[in-house]
């Protein structure tokens, strides 16, 4: 069980007729509690890492993508289910590279600023490079749109152009393709409408399993139709570092930390820890998804 290839996870998601859920992760904290939720679904999951907030240049102090990719296989690896890993949506190209060196199971690199065709030669090299270690590449066509924050004002994206998503496909080799059918990036609040023609036309033309991004801002009756329809993972990210947040804001009005014991607040792990208190809330809002992907039961 534990770690599996990408690919395979991928390949039993579409035959199955379920989504794996990519999960992303920003601490330790997280990334167990998101393994943690699979395990109590009995479900394959993915998580990971955003390689863009990781290399982020205003850190003030640089991490090792290498650290974080041996952490993530190691929680994977101790996983009673399968798990993958997914050093996500690294901007630059140096950074996906660095996360196959890594080990994590399978990398992303984006520019949507790129036309698709320029992208072609850089992303054919990473998967190249990608798959002689076993690692596998998502790539992305078209881009998402976006939303700044919450109520904040709203990108528009560009639409996945099927025939150059097929193309794109057939001369990079990646092994999934992130389609822009509607979705949004940090969408919360609302729903995005998603065109499940162009979907359609997607899955028709483009050999490899489908992703969608966004996936706090999907409905979740949708994910049913979309899993028919091609799309074997779905990317869910900002509503899970919204529940904790909300988590700790309620725990901090509620209590008078003052007057209570640090080690009970952080580090004890009992009642009053206020980082089990927001695993619990992940763990549940984890399992929302895995259930609206159809993945209960589905760690064989
Ligand atoms: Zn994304």
């Amino acid at each position: 069980m534990s770690s599996i290839r990408c690919v395979d996870l991928l390949k039993r998601a579409r035959a199955g007729s379920y989504a794996v859920g990519y999960f992303e992760a920003w601490s330790l904290e997280s990334l167990l509690a998101i393994v943690r939720a699979a395990e109590i679904a009995r479900s394959p999951v993915m998580t990971g890492f955003c390689g863009e907030y990781l290399a982020n240049p205003t850190r003030r102090f640089k991490e090792e993508i290498g650290l974080y990719g041996a952490i993530a296989r190691k929680v994977a690896s101790n996983a009673s289910v399968p798990v993958a890993t997914l050093l996500n949506e690294s901007i630059d190209m140096n950074v996906a590279y660095r996360g196959v060196k890594a080990g994590f199971d399978m990398v992303m690199f984006v520019d949507e600023e790129m036309p698709a065709e320029k992208l072609i030669e850089p992303t054919r090299k990473l998967v190249e490079f990608a798959h002689a270690c076993d690692v596998a590449v998502e790539g992305e066509v078209g881009a998402l749109g976006m939303v700044e924050h919450l109520g904040g004002k709203r990108h528009s994206g560009r639409a996945t152009d099927p025939e150059m998503a097929a193309k794109f496909v057939q001369c990079t080799g990646v092994d999934a393709l992130a389609v822009s059918v509607g979705n949004v990036h940090f969408l919360e609040g609302a729903k995005a409408r998603l065109d499940f023609e162009l979907l359609e036309d997607l899955h028709r033309k483009v050999s490899v399993p489908l992703v969608l991004h966004g996936g706090t801002g999907i409905d979740k009756a949708e994910f049913e139709p979309s899993i028919a329809r091609g799309v074997a993972k779905v990317n869910v990210g900002s509503c899970l570092k919204r529940t904790v947040l909300e988590c700790e804001n309620g725990y901090f009005s509620m209590n008078e930390v003052g007057k209570l014991n640090p080690n009970d607040v952080l580090g004890r792990g009992g009642a009053l820890d206020v980082m089990m208190r927001s695993q619990e809330a992940l763990i549940e809002e984890v399992l929302g998804f895995i259930r609206a992907f159809g993945g209960e039961n589905k760690a064989a």
